[in-house]
């Protein structure tokens, strides 16, 4: 509930404010938002990432002051967890730390149970974290400052897609109207987030080159080594729009990118195109997300987990039918 996590709020004076490990819009948007929202009640906030950054979110209001250092855990008197509820998610060091700590909340948007928190707001009707957090603001009375719309309004925008997935609700434009009265500047905004980056476009080439077609044309498949990542001078942050721009190939029903992690793993990143819930493919083996993009990290090579997630979604695929 809302309610909860506002009251957790209330008396804190030292908040720490965290979200997941390879950070999107709605992560960093709503990270810094809270941060400006709270900040402007005279509290003093800390906002760790565990990073990378993606290049394009380098001119949200604040982002100098997202740091990959947590204070001792005596001078936070509450952390709030946001956009995921695994403690794991958030990083290999802040896992532990917030198991840890005594007073933690969560507030987040997908599928499954809060595993922390005294107070965890999860709620997957709602496109984006910023989303709820601009709800939240409104509903207690906290002043948005133009920093913490625009801040929030990127949580919407890149969550939906620029307001085309299928999670986009007339709540959405609502909220978006109103950070965009609270003084978010959307042509501004949009020209960051989505500036072209060439090598992003030569990732995409290589992408399109390892695209695999299957089950009549409704899976689109694709991988990217390390070392082709290395030679692009790319990294998984520039990766993002590769498997949504698989879903949208007329037909697919379902894409799948594999990526070799540095660590030896395969991270898998799963799009629908809604007759596949993906993300219970994703938390069967450990991950999570949404039903229409999820994602998990699983050991092995690329040819061995792309036969297992192919398989299972050849099964998923025949049962939609
Ligand atoms: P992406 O494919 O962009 O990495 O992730 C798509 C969605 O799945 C996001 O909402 C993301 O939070 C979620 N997701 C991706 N990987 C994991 C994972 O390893 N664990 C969990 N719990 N969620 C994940
Ligand atoms: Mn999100």
């Amino acid at each position: 509930m809302s309610r909860a996590v506002a009251q957790m709020l209330a008396p804190a004076q030292r908040v720490l404010v965290v979200s997941h490990l390879l950070p999107d819009g709605d992560a960093l948007g709503s990270s810094l938002g809270l941060r400006h929202l709270l900040a402007a009640q005279g509290k003093q906030v800390a906002v760790f990432s565990a990073g990378p950054i993606p290049e394009e979110y380098g001119f949200l209001p604040g982002m100098e002051m997202v740091g990959d250092i947590l204070p001792p855990p005596d001078e936070v008197d509450l952390a709030v967890v946001l956009d995921c509820h695994q403690p794991e998610r958030t990083g290999p060091v802040s896992g532990p730390y917030l198991a840890k700590l005594p007073r933690v909340a969560v507030v987040d948007h997908h599928q499954g149970e809060a595993s922390m928190g005294q107070a965890a707001w999860v709620d997957p009707g709602f496109a984006a974290t910023s989303e709820m957090l601009a709800e939240m603001a409104w509903e207690q009375g906290w002043e948005m400052s133009p920093e913490a719309a625009t801040c929030l309004f990127v949580g919407v925008q890149t969550d939906t897609g620029s307001f085309r997935y299928s999670n986009t609700t007339p709540r959405c434009f609502r909220v978006a109207a109103g950070l965009t009265e609270a003084g978010a500047r959307v042509w501004d905004i949009s020209q960051e987030v989505y500036a072209t980056r060439p090598k992003r476009l030569r990732l995409l080439g290589r992408i399109m080159d390892n695209l695999e077609l299957s089950q009549g044309g409704r899976l689109a498949m694709s991988q990217i080594t390390l070392a082709e990542l290395a030679r692009l001078n790319a990294g998984p942050a520039d990766l993002e729009q590769a498997v949504e721009t698989l879903r949208l190939i007329p037909g697919v029903e379902v894409s799948a990118m594999f990526r070799e992690t540095p660590n030896g793993a395969i991270k898998v990143s799963l799009r629908s195109r809604g007759k596949v819930d993906v993300s219970q493919i994703a938390i069967s083996l450990g991950g999570g997300g949404h039903k229409n993009a999820a994602g998990v990290t699983l050991e092995g090579n690329l040819a061995g987990v792309r036969r297992r997630i192919a398989d299972l979604l050849a099964q998923r695929l025949e049962e939609a039918s």
